[in-house]
């Protein structure tokens, strides 16, 4: 057996008409997809190692959308939950409407013949009470919606200039976690709730002590601008991680492998200019990189199998509410 510490990589499968939608392009209500093309190819490049997909609801009901989440599991990928709708501003949604999305996603995905999900990731990194208690009253094992990161505050003021009239999520304080997500911690940690369950947060990782993201699209766009630079960032990451004892969570999405011209109307997202091929050596890069240090695993497996079930909970939640 390794003795060496864990390390947990997943997938968000965020589809083509979702980054329309946040963006505000009506062309996101024909639904246009690139989970052919996107899904097995990511299968290809994480070959071998069964990781973790939180996938749409609103996909998983569509026929592309359940073939790519059968293919995922036949993989011997975990599939969770990435709620159905894809909206950033889930944290605004009522109790039953927040229920909806949960149980219309699990539905979708088990009908597609997959077990029933037990981790769930918020498309806008916002956790609220009413989500944490309906997580742990649904018998999930653990929320990866956090992202503790000065960037989130960033990416929220690009949202709001790039953003068209209209997409419904403008000028919302909690999009991409507030100000406060910057001294959330980087390590795992339960949820203290009313039930007896103990709910586990397992945060996006972030650079420990500069709190600057790490995940596969940052990493992309340093790689374009200069890959010596990223390649000596992310193993700064990877060693600072092992220092501090901190297990990394890697996010990764279906845009770390497409070419611009597999998702078209993305023009505006970054790291769209750089080909495929070009994306698919980097992230090959990424994770040998990562498995030199860490046993890679899904997040699930990461949560079955680290502490974190035998530490404290937290009481405080500040998101949203
Ligand atoms: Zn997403």
């Amino acid at each position: 057996m390794s003795t060496r510490p864990l390390a947990s990589v997943s997938v968000d499968l965020d589809n083509l008409w979702a980054y329309l939608k946040t963006h505000g392009d009506p062309a996101w209500r024909d639904h246009p997809s690139y989970l052919d093309t996107a899904v097995p190819r990511l299968l290809e490049v994480l070959d071998g190692r069964r990781l973790t997909f939180f996938v749409v609801g609103a996909d998983a009901v569509r026929e592309d959308g359940a073939k790519a989440v059968a293919a995922i599991a036949a993989a011997g990928h975990e599939v969770a939950n990435h709620s159905f709708g894809h909206e950033p501003w889930l944290h605004r949604y009522s109790r039953d409407r927040l229920e909806e999305e949960l149980s219309r996603t699990e539905e979708a995905i088990t009908a597609a013949g997959v077990p029933r999900p037990t981790g769930f990731r918020g498309p806008g990194y916002s956790v609220t009470r009413d989500l944490v208690e309906l997580l742990a009253e649904r018998g999930y094992a653990y929320d990866a919606s956090t992202l503790p990161t000065w960037i989130g505050p960033l990416a929220r003021a690009y949202h709001n200039r790039t953003v068209r009239a209209g997409a419904g999520g403008e000028g919302l304080g909690e999009l991409f976690g507030g100000f406060s997500r910057v001294l959330a911690p980087v390590h795992a940690y339960r949820w203290r709730t009313c039930g007896s369950s103990a709910l586990v947060e397992l945060p996006v990782t972030t650079m420990p002590l500069l709190r600057t993201p790490i995940h596969g699209s940052y990493l992309l766009q340093l790689h374009e601008a200069s890959p010596r630079l990223a390649r000596a960032y992310f193993r700064t990451a990877l060693r600072l991680c092992r220092a501090r004892g901190v297990a990394p969570s890697l996010l990764l999405h279906p845009t770390d492998v497409l070419g611009g011209a597999e998702a078209p109307g993305m023009e505006f997202f970054p790291g769209m200019a750089a080909p495929g091929t070009r994306k698919v050596a980097w992230l090959d890069w990424v994770l040998a990189a990562l498995r030199e240090y860490f046993d890679v695993v899904g997040t699930g497996e990461y949560v079955r199998r680290s502490d974190v079930r035998r530490t404290r909970p937290v009481t405080r939640l500040d998101g949203g509410r």
